[in-house]
């Protein structure tokens, strides 16, 4: 209000008219550094990015979770880089191509042939001629394609045929990573195939202890261990010591990983990620980036993509 004829009301004024850009301008620091502890404070609580490294969008999720759907599931849930695979191979080329139509709408795709046509193959893929074929006619499609995977396999006699050894030698010599779902001595039969082949193991082998991992990592420099399905990392929230000293041990062997094999898996993915975030928080940033990210983007350096 203003206050005429008042010589001490009007020095109050000028003071006032005088002092004010002083105070806008202390205004204006004290909201910059606001905003600057404001983007310090959010950029310490960012979630770090993750790469999905075993995910299916199998053709029962793409009926169920369209394109644009799953896309938006990522983008949700920080996961800015995914290896795709799917049964048949038709939804891992639909996400490579919504990934080259638009990457700023999409992870970085980086896409492995599932060496099945129908859930049966599942079963007998192992000695089955007409997959290798089948992989054959997938590389030619010259999508960029930098595994063969997820399979499933169980003991030396199924991992040691001579179908499974001729997709190992391809893999070696096409550097082409294995993804495989199998048990301790289906892993050494790959292994016995070829010495070199490089081998992502899905859930770290399921059941095999943290303590037994340690053996395998040193023995097989080419082995990565996936995380999806290991609930053992923690006990009521918190790592273990075992897991702990596992993954300080070998910080740059593990991935992790969605494994949507069901539809329910891609309605909880939130979840799973959420469980991912709760334990990578608990150890160091540095170990914690690896194994959320760094690790997978190593692995696929140079694939296409981001
Ligand atoms: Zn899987």
């Amino acid at each position: 209000m203003p206050i005429r004829g008042c010589p001490k009301g009007g020095a109050v004024r000028n003071l006032a008219v005088r002092q004010a850009p002083v105070m806008l301008q202390s205004l204006r620091v004290f909201l910059a550094a606001l905003a600057l502890a404001n983007g310090l404070a959010s950029l310490a609580q960012a979630p770090p990015e993750l790469f999905d490294v075993h995910l299916h969008y199998n053709d029962e999720a793409t009926r169920a979770f369209p394109v644009a759907d799953v896309l938006r599931i990522f983008r949700a849930n920080g996961v800015t880089a995914i290896v795709a695979t799917s049964r048949p191979n038709d939804g891992t080329r639909m996400l490579v191509a919504a990934a080259r139509e638009n990457p700023a709408a999409a992870p970085r795709v980086v896409p492995f042939i599932r060496p099945y046509r129908t859930h049966a193959d599942r079963q007998t893929w192992f000695s089955d001629a007409e997959i290798y074929t089948l992989i054959e006619t997938e590389l030619a499609r010259g999508i960029g394609y930098r595994g063969i995977g997820e399979f499933h396999v169980f003991g030396a006699a199924d991992a040691g045929t001579a179908e499974v050894g001729k997709i190992v030698a391809l893999a070696v010599a096409r550097d082409l990573w294995l993804h495989a779902h199998c048990d301790e001595a289906a892993l050494e039969a790959l292994y016995a195939h070829n010495p070199n082949v490089k081998v992502i193991w899905a859930h770290s082998g399921f059941t095999t202890r943290p303590e037994a991992l340690a053996g395998y990592f040193a023995r097989h420099p080419t082995l990565i261990g996936e995380l999806s399905y290991r609930y053992d990392v923690t006990q009521d929230g918190q790592l273990t010591p075992a897991w702990r000293t596992l993954f300080a041990a070998f910080p740059e062997r593990f991935v992790i990983g969605s494994d949507t094999w069901v539809n329910a898996r891609w309605e909880q993915y939130g979840e799973i990620m959420a469980w991912y975030r709760g334990w990578l928080a608990q150890l160091p940033a540095d170990t914690a980036r690896r194994i959320a990210f760094t690790n997978a983007a190593g692995l696929f350096a140079g694939a296409p993509g981001r």
